[in-house]
């Protein structure tokens, strides 16, 4: 295959010259927002609504994007074309811009603006068959009022944290609680907990507005399961019947074991499976396409 292009600030360039300025405050601050997008078979997945919260997030911390909606999702096509991927992940950026050492974003004239992609095969390998080992760590999720989670910051530490202590700890995925220690999502990833036939899952105020959460609920509530949105507990994890996770990257996860307990019966069960093939379903047969 030819050599990756990765888009920046309107032109194609390659891997090695996609540098970032050490006074970017992206790089300096976390100052900037992303976005973690699938393509599945010649299609983007959800693309309107991953641009859409792009925007949202660069407009929670007051930064103007300088190109217009259509314009990135017509470059993020065009950065899959120029790739010739049909299966992809794809990450655009937007950052404060090249500033000085200062915090202040009144130094940053211009937003730069990158969009890698590259080939993806499923995250989480053969653990979609047995289940996820997940850990609630003891690390809280940022609190809204401090940096919302609901912002898909450059920032990702709290998650990056959260993450190191899930790996100490043997797990696969980390488990947030808040600062009230309502359950809040895992690093990556929205929850689901299910308990006698119901589906749960927490409100989007302490954690990241998925849009594979929104399409789980989409599809669970078609194929006639009642999905309840609502603050969890510890408790109610423990004694669920079944927990999944879902994220662009994980897609639909099955967690069968938490904190050393088991989730039910250990294995992954009914109505997690029919979340994943719902889900697969909807990315193999729907989306924008790449090409036309
Ligand atoms: N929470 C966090 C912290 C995430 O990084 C992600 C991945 N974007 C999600 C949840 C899931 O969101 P989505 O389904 O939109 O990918």
């Amino acid at each position: 295959m030819s050599e990756l292009l990765i888009y920046y600030n309107g032109e194609f360039v390659t891997k090695e010259n996609a540098t970032v300025s050490i006074y970017d405050h992206g790089f300096l601050y976390g100052d900037g927002v992303f976005e973690g997008i699938r393509a599945y078979n010649g299609r983007v997945f959800k693309l309107q609504e991953h641009v859409d919260r792009l925007y949202d997030s660069a407009k929670a911390i007051a930064l103007e994007v300088p190109i217009s909606k259509e314009e990135m999702s017509e470059a993020i096509l065009e950065t899959l074309r120029k790739n010739d991927l049909r299966d992809a992940y794809i990450r655009p950026i937007v950052s404060r811009g090249v500033g000085d050492l200062g915090l202040d974003p009144r130094k940053c004239p211009k937003p730069s603006i990158y969009i890698v992609s590259q080939e993806w095969a499923a995250m989480y390998g053969d653990l979609y068959e047995v289940g996820l080992k997940a850990i609630t760590v003891g690390i809280r999720r940022n609190a809204p009022d401090a940096l919302s989670p609901n912002i898909k910051s450059l920032n990702y530490l709290n998650n990056i944290l959260a993450k190191i202590e899930a790996n100490e700890k043997g797990g696969d995925e980390a488990i947030f609680l808040d600062q009230n220690g309502f359950v809040s999502e895992g690093s990556g990833d929205n929850i689901f907990v299910i308990k006698n036939g119901k589906i749960y899952t927490p409100p989007t105020i302490n954690n990241l507005k998925g849009i594979t959460r929104a399409t789980a609920i989409e599809l669970l509530e078609e194929r006639g399961y009642e999905v309840i949105v609502g603050n969890l507990g510890l408790f109610d994890m423990y004694t669920a019947d079944e927990i999944f996770v879902t994220g662009t990257a994980a897609e639909a996860a099955p967690i069968t074991k938490l904190d050393g307990r088991p989730i039910g019966d250990g294995s992954v069960g009914p109505i997690t499976k029919a979340a994943v093939a719902a889900f697969e379903e909807v990315t193999g047969s729907t989306g924008t396409p790449i090409y036309e």
